[in-house]
């Protein structure tokens, strides 16, 4: 689904000032994180190769192909994209490639209707018509409004207005007298963004009876500027499909929580899986609301619940009488999961891992053939590669997902599969879900990679002819001085370290334990997982020349050849540590605010002091620091030394992979078994959620909880020192035996 990147948060932004120590930037040219001086001379021609192979041209013809035909997860297309990623996978040269299957719950829509019956009749009509220009809108088989993972059902209710369809726009309906159960909610999108689940499940909560999604034009439409055939900006008709599934308590097939759903295996009744939602939802465009919205009586709504249809916005409840009929099909059906690698010549054991959905809503335009575009650019420049004899050090494996879109699922189950392979081998992952909607770049990364994430930026040349460093640090300036952000943007707050949930990643973080990168470049784009996402688009506005898919192809493998090349892991923990050290802060920010929901406590009454000290922790933070830099020391002095004894080397990778495991409790976030990482996880808007477990113990004042959670934290910190230093020893010739 790729996140719709929801306002970075001006915390997400303040945090890395104090951070970064390293002395990394300061390097010369010729230096990389990780190498030696002769092997980073001889990776920067490793790379100059490589970046010369991938061409607009070719992302242009395979964007093409991918964005011919609709291919949602479990379709006939789709199916045949994944063969045919397999077979250009075989001639471009890559290994052991094969086509795993998944049997999933399925969830497709047989009929979805919609009709206002009171107090006019008014029929939807669901569908996204065709504009002048791009004949693709034409295609017959585009599917109607729908959204993944709907209930079936029907229900004759009068309608309310809830907004954002966020829980204290209900506490609002309440307090004018306004009860939504038994009725249909119409809600918009994105405002503030929250995963549509979300809307979902707060709905389904609060008892209604189904849930109308529509796209109000002052978020992606008109009032942001020309729309479709003109502009980037959805048109009247485009609908913004998605799914509801409640992946936030567990992604993947939601009948085989934490494993895989291989042909055969166990499954859980329908009943106890807790992903999948019971409420009713439909996605609409806005010339389908308008009718409901502009006959709606009752209060006038709110002044920032109104929108950009030129009527008034009231909350409804009475007048408006809609009867929605959804029937969906939701038997047993195959996914299909492309995995191929090119064998490490050296280390064929430690794997960098790529991936990239492949379904798509309808033609998937910018979600995610653009992505998919950028990846086999990148396979055929690697398979050229190593044909030609250059193959990396480490394996690199490259997977195409399917059923991203209906709940991270291909991945999930791929993840649930290799789990324990992965944790032994795994040295990152590295996702691309969109890769191009427009010139704006942005990184995410876990913070232990950032800095070798900026670091590659300054070695690939964005199209405006700058380096993609100078252009990533003024767009990011300018999206700062946009959402009014005071903090300056630099080398040390750059990358995203704040990762949430919402694509493939998801499962390589948060259940495996893997260090994670993201990588995307963004710009206007109202069309999100409507048909007009498509080829038209992206050859008029989001990437004409293939300019941007191209850089991605070429950041991507260069990101990949660092990992699976450098003769130490360019893992920065001190740059961890002042990340974990800034998220605790923010809690401790917050403090006045602990224990006092305005409700619990009355006028006057004292306020207890909250019984929780994260003095502990902080020093814990210090102690991983103070490691980190140790290490950071001994690695530089080692890698200028020039040579790297291979066992030693081996020695200090493989308890370098072994940090992130290290952050991961076995039993999980309280109220969530499945998501293990300590340091990250998502809110069920799917918006980032540092040090989840304490943070949502601390948010419920539940003080017992929160402190087990600061007590698993710093015991992990200490933990992770300890390995650290044993690192540090060995690195040092003081003992010959490391950290597992
Ligand atoms: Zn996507």
């Amino acid at each position: 689904m790729s996140l719709r990147r929801p306002m970075l948060s001006i915390s997400a932004l303040c945090f890395l000032a104090l951070a970064l120590h390293s002395p990394l930037f300061a390097q010369a040219q010729t230096s990389i994180l990780g190498f030696t001086p002769s092997a980073a001379a001889h990776e920067a021609e490793i790379e100059n190769k490589f970046k010369a192979i991938p061409s607009p041209d070719e992302e242009r013809r395979q964007h093409h192909i991918f964005t011919a035909e609709p291919h949602v997860a479990g379709s006939v297309r789709n199916n045949e994209l994944a063969r045919y990623i397999a077979d250009e996978w075989r001639n471009e040269g890559l290994e052991d490639v094969v086509i795993r299957r998944y049997d999933v719950y399925g969830s497709n829509p047989k009929s979805t209707f919609l009709e206002m019956t009171a107090p006019i009749h008014y029929r939807a009509g669901l569908r996204e018509l065709p504009v002048p220009g791009d004949p693709d809108m034409k295609n017959k088989s585009i599917s109607s409004a729908w959204s993944g993972m709907s209930a079936s059902g029907e229900v004759t209710a009068s309608l309310v207005y809830a907004h954002s369809g966020n829980p204290e726009d209900y506490e609002l309906l309440r307090k004018q007298g306004i009860d939504v159960k038994g009725k249909v909610v119409l809600v918009r999108y994105s405002n503030p963004y929250s995963y549509r689940g979300f809307k979902a499940l707060t709905a389904e909560r609060e008892g209604a009876a189904a849930i109308l999604i529509y796209s109000d034009p002052a978020e992606d439409g008109y009032k942001k500027g020309q729309v479709v055939p003109k502009g980037p900006w959805g048109p009247e008709y485009h609908i913004q499909r998605g799914a509801i599934t409640y992946d936030f308590m567990v992604p993947g097939d939601p009948l085989t929580p934490g494993w895989a759903s291989v042909p055969g295996a166990k499954r859980i009744p329908v009943e106890q899986a807790v992903s999948i939602p019971k409420i009713m939802a439909l996605p609409l465009s806005w010339h389908d609301a308008k009718p409901l919205l502009a006959h709606m009586d009752g209060p006038i709504a709110p002044d920032d619940w109104q929108g950009g249809l030129p009527i008034k916005y009231h909350l409804g409840g009475n007048l408006v009488r809609v009867h929605v009929k959804i029937e969906m099909d939701n038997s047993t059906q195959p996914y299909y999961v492309v995995e191929g690698r090119i064998r490490g010549a050296q280390l064929p054991d430690e794997w960098i891992v790529l991936g990239n959905h492949r379904d798509a809503w309808v033609f998937g335009g910018v979600d995610p053939s653009s992505g998919t575009a950028s990846m086999m650019e990148l396979t055929r420049a690697l398979g050229k590669l190593a044909k030609a004899g250059t193959r990396p050090r480490r394996t690199v494996i490259f997977c195409s997902w399917d059923g991203e879109e209906v709940g991270l699922t291909g991945s999930t189950e791929w993840g649930e599969q290799f789990a324990d392979e992965l944790r032994k081998k795994a040295v990152a992952y590295i996702n691309v879900d969109s890769s191009t909607s427009g010139p704006n770049f942005h990184g995410q990364a876990v913070a232990s990679l950032a800095p070798m994430l900026v670091e590659t930026t300054r070695t690939l040349k964005d199209p405006s002819g700058k380096t993609l460093y100078e252009a990533w640090k003024a767009s990011s300036t300018r999206e700062r001085s946009e959402t009014k952000q005071s903090e300056a943007v630099t080398d040390l707050n750059l990358a995203d370290t704040r990762i949430g949930s919402g694509s493939d990643h998801t499962v390589f973080l948060n259940f495996v334990g893997m260090p994670v990168l993201g990588l995307q470049f963004d710009g206007p784009y109202g069309v999100y997982h409507s048909a007009y996402d498509d080829f038209f688009w992206m050859n008029h506005f989001g990437d004409p020349g293939y300019r941007y898919h191209t850089l991605m192809s070429q950041l991507w493998g260069v990101l990949a050849l660092r990992l699976a090349n450098a003769d130490l892991l360019p893992f920065d923990f001190a740059s961890y540590a002042s990340n974990i050290r800034q998220f605790v802060n923010e809690l401790e920010k917050g403090k006045e605010m602990w224990g006092q929901p305005p409700s619990a406590v009355q006028p006057g009454e004292a306020r207890l002091s909250p019984p929780l000290d994260l003095k502990p922790v902080l020093d814990a933070i210090d102690d991983f620091e103070a490691a980190g830099k140790r290490l950071d020391e001994s690695a530089s002095r080692a890698l200028a030394s020039g040579a790297i004894d291979a066992k030693l080397a081996a020695t200090i990778n493989h308890g370098t992979m072994q940090v992130e495991r290290n952050w991961l409790n076995p039993d999980g976030i309280p109220g969530r078994p499945w998501f293990k990482h300590i340091l990250y996880g998502a809110r069920f808007t799917y918006a980032h959620l540092e040090l989840p477990g304490l943070t949502e113990a601390v948010e419920k004042q539940d003080w017992t909880t929160a402190t087990q959670q600061a007590e698993i934290l710093r015991q992990a910190l200490v933990n992770n020192t300890k390995l650290v230093d044993q690192l540090n020893s060995s690195l040092n010739g003081e003992t010959a035996e490391a950290g597992k």
